[in-house]
């Protein structure tokens, strides 16, 4: 027996290894001001990537860190051999939780151990730099790893350091020019389909009681971040209502029309959400007494479906026309930020469903590495397990039971894949 079979062959509790690394990297990165906070290309984040990779190495997956500090492990003898790749972020958002991303880099990690077991080939990954708050961006260690990156974005300091990207990850080792040569990094290039296991970020599965979900798409967005109506100021107790124009009102109806056509629509069995996240009056001339002149806000509207956000898009503008010439008012919708939805592997998908026997899957409401695989290219399948208290806060709670469950479903269906 060589020393790789042999490591292989001791029984391996996977339940402690995954408590144990969890609970080594919330030990790392504990914040003074609560939570953990692991930037991305820090330090804290490199010593992260080492504890993960030191508990493959401890069961015979070697090491290899690409040009931009994703770090991967594989079976010895797989070589620059094509292969499925499986894994997540180890970065977190300031002062948030312990299990988003690193949740999937410890699924990535158990699930290359049982594949190396088998004999399938497949590779575990720990990403870099994932969250937006860092550099501005989100999924940076991904598109890096795709050489992807803008030289703007290479020149942007991160939030804390002021040092910038290109800094931070020649600080760690890596080479800035790798990740903006527009060209893939072969580490990229040989991963033929990209697994992630993710907390769920809502409470979906909690209210079902569910321990874990397939993901079937990402949804893609319209969103209006500045938007306005423009009215006329005026006397609340004087100007009659037939010759107000009324921004508040206004918007409270557009708001009212979108939330009633969101509510059809589900009832028609789509996926949609719809967010006012902004909704605000003149912040210095605003009284109980006055007509306000303008009301600013913000619009939000996600979907899996790009018929359905197309249809909202032609809802709104009928709307905000409608509604300004009974109001007298104005609608300038200003910038549209738009993204499409993404389609995850159905393959991988429905494997995974079947894993977990349940008729339930589930939609991601925010983006993810996987999603920005599949968007350039790479197929990818995603599996969500239960989380309380949504993410990017300290109070994100997820067993690792749920975990291990997850781990199962998503490596049946790699194997099955294989
Ligand atoms: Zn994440």
């Amino acid at each position: 027996m060589n020393v790789l079979a042999h490591r292989l062959a001791v029984p391996l509790d996977e339940a402690a290894l995954a408590a144990r690394l969890l609970d080594g990297f919330r030990a790392g990165s504990l914040d003074p001001l609560g939570g953990v906070t692991r930037p991305a290309w820090s330090a804290l984040e490199s010593a992260c990537h080492r504890l993960w990779a030191e508990a493959g190495e401890a069961h015979g997956l070697a090491r290899h860190v690409d040009a931009v500090g994703n770090c991967w492990l594989a079976p010895p003898g797989l070589g620059d051999a094509p292969a499925m790749a499986t894994g997540s972020h180890l970065d977190s958002v300031p002062q948030g939780g312990n299990f988003d991303g690193a949740a999937g880099t410890v699924a990535g990690l158990l699930c290359a151990l049982r594949a190396a077991r088998d004999g399938i080939p497949l590779r575990a990954v720990a990403l870099r730099g994932e969250e937006s708050p860092w550099f501005g961006a989100p999924y940076v260690g991904t598109r890096a790893a795709f050489g992807a990156l803008e030289p703007a974005e290479l020149a942007t300091p991160r939030r804390d350091s002021g040092l910038t990207l290109a800094q931070h990850i020649a600080e760690q080792g890596g080479d800035a020019r790798a990740a903006g040569a527009g060209v893939a990094l072969p580490e990229i290039q040989r991963t033929t389909m990209f697994w992630e296991l993710h907390i769920e970020q809502g409470p979906v599965l909690l209210d079902r009681d569910l321990p874990a979900a397939a993901v079937s798409a990402v949804r893609g967005h319209i969103r209006f971040p500045r938007a306005r109506c423009l009215g006329e100021a005026g006397h609340s107790g004087v100007v009659p209502r037939h010759l107000r124009r009324d921004p508040a009102m206004a918007v409270a109806e557009l708001l009212m029309d979108l939330d009633g056509i969101w509510a059809r629509s589900l009832q028609e069995g789509n996926d949609l959400v719809v967010t006012a996240g902004l909704v605000m009056t003149e912040a210095e001339a605003s009284t109980a007494t006055r007509i306000p002149a303008e009301v600013r806000f913000a619009l939000d509207i996600r979907s899996a479906n790009a018929d359905v956000l197309d249809g909202m898009r032609g809802f709104l503008a009928r709307r905000c026309a409608d509604i300004g010439r009974s109001r007298g008012v104005e609608f300038t919708l200003g910038t549209r930020v738009e993204a499409a939805p993404i389609r995850l592997d159905a393959a991988g998908h429905d494997a995974i469903q079947a894993a977990l026997a349940t008729p339930y899957s589930t939609v991601s409401g925010a983006g993810h590495d996987a999603a920005e695989f599949a968007r350039r290219g790479t197929p990818a399948a995603m599996v969500f397990v239960r989380n309380a208290h949504g993410s990017h806060n300290p109070r994100e709670a997820m067993e690792v039971s749920d975990l291990m469950l997850g781990v199962e479903a998503m490596y049946a269906a790699i194997r099955a894949r294989a």
